[in-house]
């Protein structure tokens, strides 16, 4: 099962050293359950805020946030949080890292590591140490980790966004085969246009200054999308567009 997501008019000041800064103003939007959506937008439009609110993980926001119809009062097992540095624990191995958070039974737990080890590609690293493994693989152990307790809710905070070109393009196709077995509500945050448009149902973008939603955009285009195709270069271009990248 996937949750549904609502946030409702979410307001968030943060006050340090006599400064107020208003991270997020008047920001409604909601993910239904099973959907992917990508929230974009500059740096300090209030992305990271938007998924720590989601997860739990801040809670001093004005408004409303809600998970599966329940007010987020803290962080749950039921969200997944993938970050853009893996945060997997040195001392472990990949296993032990996948199974950090899962509780159940022995055989329970050797086969969901298994399973997990399997679909992103990781068997051979099953008893590796994190600081032994590409940027690439430690994300595929961290988005691992984030699945294993089966959460209702995944999400993502600029997860690709140290790794290479290719390797990105990797890990976005890694990604998407994971949400469409397990059907999870994924919310992505992103700096990346294309990965916005290749991997969300729909594309929020946000604007600075304060953080509010600006635009938006549906992308109703078959999974798995064409880089390449002129559909994918029109909802590209738009999205340019919300950034004045283009004329
Ligand atoms: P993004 O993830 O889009 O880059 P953030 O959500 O991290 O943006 O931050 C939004 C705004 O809130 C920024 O201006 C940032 O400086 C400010 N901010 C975020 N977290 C804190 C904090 N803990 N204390 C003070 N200001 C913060
Ligand atoms: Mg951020």
């Amino acid at each position: 099962m996937s949750l549904r997501i609502e946030l409702e008019d979410v307001g968030r000041v943060f006050r340090s050293r006599g400064r107020e800064v208003t991270a997020l103003d008047g920001v409604s939007f909601e993910v239904e359950a099973g959907e992917f959506v990508a929230l974009i937008g500059p740096s300090g439009c209030g992305k990271s805020t938007v998924l720590r609110s989601i997860a739990g993980l801040d809670t001093q926001y004005t408004g409303r946030v809600g998970v599966g119809g329940s007010p987020v009062t803290g962080p749950r097992a039921d969200r997944g949080m993938v970050f853009q540095e893996h945060r997997l624990l040195p001392w472990g191995t990949v296993r032990e890292n996948i199974l950090f958070g899962f509780r159940g039974t022995r055989a329970e737990a050797a086969e969901r590591a298994d399973e997990l080890l399997e679909l992103m590609h990781l068997e051979a690293f099953a008893d590796a140490y994190p600081h032994s493994l590409s940027g690439g693989m430690a994300q595929r152990a961290a988005i691992a980790r984030a699945l294993a307790p089966r959460p209702e809710v995944l999400l993502l905070d600029e997860p690709f966004g140290a790794l290479d070109a290719f390797t990105r393009i990797e890990m976005q196709d890694a990604l998407q085969d994971v949400w469409r077995r397990f059907h999870t509500t994924a919310v992505l945050v992103t700096h990346d246009i294309d990965e916005a448009v290749v991997l969300a149902n729909r594309v929020v973008v946000m604007a600075p200054r304060p953080g509010r939603v600006q635009h938006v955009q549906r992308i109703d285009l078959p999974f798995p999308r064409n880089r390449a195709s002129d559909e994918f270069a029109r909802h590209r271009a738009e999205l340019l567009r919300q950034f004045h990248l283009v004329h």
